[in-house]
């Protein structure tokens, strides 16, 4: 396979969604009959981003082979539906882990091992390795063109590019035309002077993406093709669309799937198909009702913490035909009060508690786990959700009133539990307090064998199931006659039933909690059985109130 590869760099300002774009030209490539790969270089020193806050960086995506990764992998996977895996995502620490490691082991033999060629060679050889893999390759670049830590990338690029040729390597740029409301116009300067940057550093990009928030007048991308050197039809408006799902369409329409195709020289490809895109956004478009979700977490604040959770929400919509709203709850500002959160949810069709870390919201996250149960309304708890709404029905129901998660301390009944052992791929895993805190949690997909006749094996139409975990704590098996004594069966557990992956109640319309994220593995035309159950629930909900 004559693999293409297509480099996304992004100039002027970051959050252009370079990673919507690279994502949505993806799905269109492969709409083509292609066969498509996305990955991204990020150039932070963090050897993942399973350790950075997802107050600063955003959600954590986890992959099937057990990798913490930026959150752009799951667009990648949700526009394609190719599962992303480990080999996808390597940052700036990572790289330099690996030739320190190569020169602590002597593969250099003596030589001085400099950025250039030792961290470039490291850097090619990770968009090398997927020479083969699919006939487009699609990298892109974190950061912006200019910023210090991109450089090694950005000069790997520059000699991968000179080594593949104009046939084999294209540079796509993505830059903002910023609107100046005293001029009343769009300005183009900022592109040219990114372009100009991009340029000094020996890349020539062959296609410019040009953000904005209204019309470009074909007088400025004119401008900019003949200041940029650029063709004229390949510096393409990239307008703001009405939902992600609409990007592959709008991106078409203004030709950027066929201008890459020309820029290959690709004569005769196929007409893309998009039918499929086109029946998601009819359903976005036209809802046949609205339900109000509540997220009750503690990274409320910035929208990307959630993300993959936000789509799975939507994705939910779409196969119920509804419009789901979500109203974000911060769960630290009601670790003192339950009346406060009672009046903040009142009024919802569904609450759901993702995945969370510490103690500090997590009496919120209670509170609202036991007004869900008490009120009948549909409760989804996600990993950490999952994990206080045991504590709540221990607490309140089993009477183990000292019910606590070791994840807070040693104090009081661990019915959430340290997990020292686990066995992944054959191979057993052991972890205890002083483990380093990075890349060391229960990750990745691992089997659940559901019980027969539970809700879940009814919506997931099977009985083992594959899911993504992360996770370091897990409700205590020991406790499982007790929690089911009060109506908390656990319906899922690890195929040798020592870890309860699943709990749903027998007395509520919808009330269940899994151990896993069922959220990174929802796709717009293939949304994820639970989450189309509860928006399912929600719908039923909204009818009763
Ligand atoms: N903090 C909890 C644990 O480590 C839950 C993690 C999560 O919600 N992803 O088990």
């Amino acid at each position: 396979m004559n693999t293409k590869f297509i480099f996304i760099t992004g100039g002027v300002v970051s959050s252009l969604g370079k990673g919507l774009g690279s994502a949505a030209l993806g799905a269109l490539l492969q709409a083509r009959g292609y066969k498509v790969r996305l990955c991204k270089l990020d150039p932070y020193l963090n050897v993942d981003p399973g350790t950075m806050s997802p107050f600063q960086h955003g959600e954590v995506f986890v992959t099937d082979d057990g990798a913490e990764t930026d959150l752009d992998l799951g667009h990648y996977e949700r526009f394609t539906g190719n599962p992303a895996c480990k080999s996808d995502n390597t940052t700036t620490g990572r790289i330099y882990t690996n030739v320190l490691q190569r020169e602590r082991r002597g593969d250099y033999l003596g030589a001085t091992v400099q950025v250039i060629p030792h961290v470039t060679n490291e850097i090619k050889d990770f968009i090398r390795e997927k020479d083969g893999s699919a006939d487009f390759v699609l990298c892109e670049i974190g950061g912006t063109v200019g910023d210090i830590e991109s450089l090694p990338f950005i000069e790997a690029l520059r000699q991968f590019g000179n080594e593949m040729g104009r046939e084999r390597a294209l540079f796509i740029h993505v830059t903002l035309l910023p609107y100046i409301p005293a001029a009343g116009e769009l300005k183009t300067k900022p592109t040219q002077h990114s372009v100009k940057e991009l340029m000094g550093m020996g890349i020539r990009p062959r296609i410019l993406l040009c953000r904005a928030d209204r019309e470009i007048d074909k007088s400025d991308l004119q401008k900019i093709a003949l200041f940029c050197n650029i063709e004229e039809n390949k510096v393409i408006p990239a307008l703001d669309a009405s939902s992600i799902y609409e990007v592959p369409l709008t991106y078409h329409a203004v030709g950027l799937d066929t201008q890459v195709l020309d820029a290959f020289g690709i004569k005769d490809a196929p007409k893309p198909n998009l039918e499929e895109w086109e029946r998601i956004m009819r359903r976005i478009k036209n809802p046949e009702g609205e339900v109000t979700i509540a997220i009750v977490g503690k990274y409320t604040n910035l929208n990307d913490s959630y993300k993959s959770l936000n789509e799975a929400l939507c994705h939910g919509g779409i196969a119920n035909k509804v419009k789901v709203n979500i109203k974000f709850i911060e769960a630290t500002l009601f670790d003192e009060s339950a009346e406060d959160i009672a009046e903040e949810l009142h009024g919802v069709n569904g609450i759901i508690v993702p995945g969370g870390f510490g103690e500090r919201g997590a009496e919120g996250k209670i509170k609202a786990a036991q007004y869900a149960r008490e009120k009948k309304v549909p409760y989804f708890g996600i990993c950490f959700g999952l994990q206080m709404a045991v504590l709540e029905a221990a607490r309140h129901l089993a009477s183990i009133t000292d019910a606590n998660s070791s994840e807070f301390g040693n104090e009081g009944s661990p019915l959430i539990g340290l997990m020292t052992e686990w066995t992944k791929d054959n191979v057993t895993e052991k972890r205890t307090d002083d483990t380093d805190l990075g890349g060391t949690m229960r990750l990745g997909a691992f089997p659940a064998h559901l019980k027969k006749g539970s809700k879940v094996a009814e919506m997931y139409k099977e009985n083992k199931i594959s899911e993504r975990h992360r996770h370091r704590f897990e409700v205590n098996i020991n406790y499982k006659d007790e929690l089911e004594k009060v109506g908390f069966v656990m319906s899922g557990t690890s195929p040798d039933g020592t870890l309860p992956e699943i709990c749903e109640r027998n007395d509520h319309p919808w009330f269940i909690g899994v151990q896993y994220h069922p959220e990174l593995k929802s796709k717009p035309f293939d949304p994820h059985p639970l989450f189309i159950s509860f928006i399912e629930a929600a719908i039923a909900q909204g009818r009763l109130v």
